[in-house]
């Protein structure tokens, strides 16, 4: 029998209940636990050690959330690119599949917050038009299962879904988004490793905030996964008082290394209502960047990308690096600031018409922030 689903059961879900264990105004968590999903597994609790810090903020229910603080429900503008309720087709050959409307606890920040733990805005029977839009779609050959959590859906469940997109010819990988091993790494289990492995390729985003986060149990869960071949990357999301700290970033980087997953992005917090007390600047973001490139592994460098308010897709910022270049020479800085100089290939005039659009974009847009 697997302890999961009791540890599941045991979590923190009752207002007055979250008030008592921290101190709070029960009046107050209460509305706001009406308006967004309030869940805290009693595992990913017990890190917490102390009220308001880096655990605490990303889970227990703050009455911020209630400001009215201009942030939008839906800041991707996901249901303008929703053909049916369970897709979001944005990129031309790639879609997001929503199969699962519960999580195992609630990030606060959600980008989904609008839809999460709402069994009406995604739902089981939402699945099988899912699968019908894949199949008559071929442009399509990345799915990416997400929710919600795939991973709160039953292992028959998941194989049920993992299985028919598998059936699909045009389908070359599938992914799977979780934040389960960070959440409730105990349902990872030798079962479901051994039942995810027979859909390779498969590759698997969790998502990991603080480097408190990486336990033993969530080294465990990581390994099991790893062990059945699935590559794993990792989704940040840069938030205030959780992670906005180039050192506190880059330990969290490389211990996920140390566990074999490989830090994929890193987001600047979406524009979502409720959550401008965890929002920080695009600068702190660069900055982070900074401290991270040269300083530590290569492998440990993720992208940092803001996911475009309506609807554009995840955009990348690197800080400023390359500080001017010409037909003779382009200027650098390195990760230290210091100055370098490289050769253009001599003779050739580039077509400055053609030239034009790749400069902009690089440099100019940024400020090079301070070399820590
Ligand atoms: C993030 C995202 C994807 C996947 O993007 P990658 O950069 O390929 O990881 C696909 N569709 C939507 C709507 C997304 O938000
Ligand atoms: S686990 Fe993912 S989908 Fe669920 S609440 Fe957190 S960010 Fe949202």
């Amino acid at each position: 029998m697997d302890e999961w689903p009791q540890i599941l059961r045991g979590s923190l879900r009752n207002p007055d209940e979250i008030a008592k264990r921290f101190g709070l105004n029960a009046d107050e968590i209460r509305k706001v636990a009406r308006v967004f999903k309030t869940q805290i597994t009693p595992y990913y609790a017990s890190l917490i050690k102390q009220k308001g810090d880096p655990i605490y903020r990303q889970v227990v229910p703050d009455p911020a959330e209630l400001r009215k603080d201009g942030g939008v429900s839906d800041p991707l503008s996901e249901d303008q690119d929703s053909p049916v309720p369970s897709i979001v087709h944005r990129y031309p050959d790639r879609l997001l599949f929503l199969v699962s409307h519960s999580c195992a606890s609630y990030c606060r920040f959600c980008t989904r917050k609008r839809k999460v733990g709402d069994p009406s805005k995604i739902h089981p029977r939402y699945i099988e038009d899912g699968l019908e839009y894949i199949r008559s779609h071929p442009e399509v050959r990345d799915v990416i299962i997400s929710g919600g959590d795939p991973l709160m859906l039953s292992d028959a469940r998941l194989e049920y879904v993992l299985s028919a997109l598998r059936s699909i010819p045009h389908i070359e990988i599938l992914r799977i988004g979780t934040r389960v091993p960070c959440f409730l790494p105990q349902r990872v289990t030798a079962k479901l490793a051994a039942m995810l492995k027979k859909y390779h390729p498969l590759y698997v985003n969790v998502h990991f905030n603080h480097p408190d986060e990486i336990t033993p149990e969530a080294a465990r869960a990581l390994n099991l996964l790893a062990d059945v071949g699935i590559p794993l990357g990792n989704q940040t999301v840069l938030l205030k008082g959780v992670n906005d700290d180039p050192m506190v970033m880059k330990r969290l980087l490389q211990k996920l290394l140390y566990v074999r997953v490989r830090p994929y992005y890193i987001y600047q917090a979406d524009y979502v209502h409720g959550t401008e007390h965890l929002r920080t600047t695009v600068e702190k973001g660069l900055e982070v960047m900074d401290a991270l490139r040269g300083w530590t592994s290569g492998l440990a460098v993720p992208h940092y990308v803001i996911d475009a308010p309506g609807g554009g897709g995840k955009i990348p910022l690197i800080p400023a690096y390359l500080q001017s270049i010409s037909d003779e020479q382009v200027v650098l800085r390195n990760y230290a600031g210091e100055t370098f100089v490289y050769p253009q290939v001599r003779g050739k005039k580039k077509d400055k018409k053609e030239k034009q659009p790749f400069i902009t974009p690089c440099y100019g847009l940024t400020n090079a922030p301070p070399i820590p």
